[in-house]
């Protein structure tokens, strides 16, 4: 656990033979208004809430609960954070969040057959990822929270309901998995990816001016050199045609 930025923490992730998220805590210590962005894989509850407990933080100042997108490694943990943080909120892109509330978890598993695999692994109950969602974010939002400002911007490719947060005083960067350090950029093969949509999307954050990128998985990147992003993208235009 670290902090990143005045009002950003990071708590990495654990990754096992199963991925991690990385987990980001927004908002300025004291203003009792802070948010985590996404939680973690399935068991991964009790190190990601004692992290922030470390901090000093009381469970009771986290008032929501906010999802870049709802694959595993993201959201497993979120009954046990619920638990954690009784007072969070849940705000998630409306494409994800209409499949939640439907108890429809094709896009937290993104395929059959890692399904089946992880349902057998965790022992995962059919109905384990049917969750009522308090806010449904469609891009485009200021959110004005933890005494900071973080614009939602709609980053469809890897999932349909993908979400960046964007922080333009410190041009802090939180994109989820649609573009990460070294070059890297998420997969566009599971359930509601597109790569047409993940390219649109790859562009559109080439436009924001980028100093901290802060991925849910891997490293994270202080100092990002200008034309990062866009350069990420130029490459891997070939594979999303
Ligand atoms: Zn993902
Ligand atoms: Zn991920």
């Amino acid at each position: 656990m670290s902090q990143v930025y005045k009002g950003v923490y990071f708590i990495p992730g654990q990754d096992e033979f199963i991925p991690d998220s990385h987990v980001y805590v927004v908002g300025i210590p004291g203003s009792n208004d802070l948010s985590i962005v996404d939680v973690g894989l399935t068991g991964k509850g009790e190190y990601k809430a004692g992290s922030i407990r470390e901090l000093g933080i009381d469970p009771g100042a986290v008032k929501r609960i906010i999802m870049t997108h709802t694959h595993l490694d993201h959201i497993g943990c979120l009954t046990e954070m619920q638990k954690a943080f009784p007072e969070a909120q849940l705000w998630i892109h409306k494409l994800e969040a209409d499949l939640l509330e439907k108890g429809d978890d094709r896009a937290v598993y993104g395929m059959d057959m890692f399904k089946g695999m992880c349902q057998m692994q965790f022992g995962l109950a059919p109905e384990a990822f049917k969750f009522a969602v308090d806010r449904k974010l469609e891009g485009g939002e200021t959110l004005e929270i933890g005494d900071m400002v973080w614009d939602v911007i709609h980053i469809p490719g890897h999932s349909m309901g993908g979400i960046a947060l964007y922080e333009p005083v410190a041009k802090i960067l939180i994109p989820g998995d649609v573009v990460y350090a070294d070059y890297a950029i998420g997969r566009f093969d599971l359930f509601g990816a597109d790569a047409a949509q993940l390219k649109e999307s790859l562009q559109n954050l080439a436009k924001l001016d980028v100093d901290i990128l802060l991925p849910g998985h891997n490293q994270i990147m202080k100092g990002v050199p200008s034309e990062y992003i866009r350069k990420t993208a130029k490459m891997w235009e070939p594979y999303l045609a």
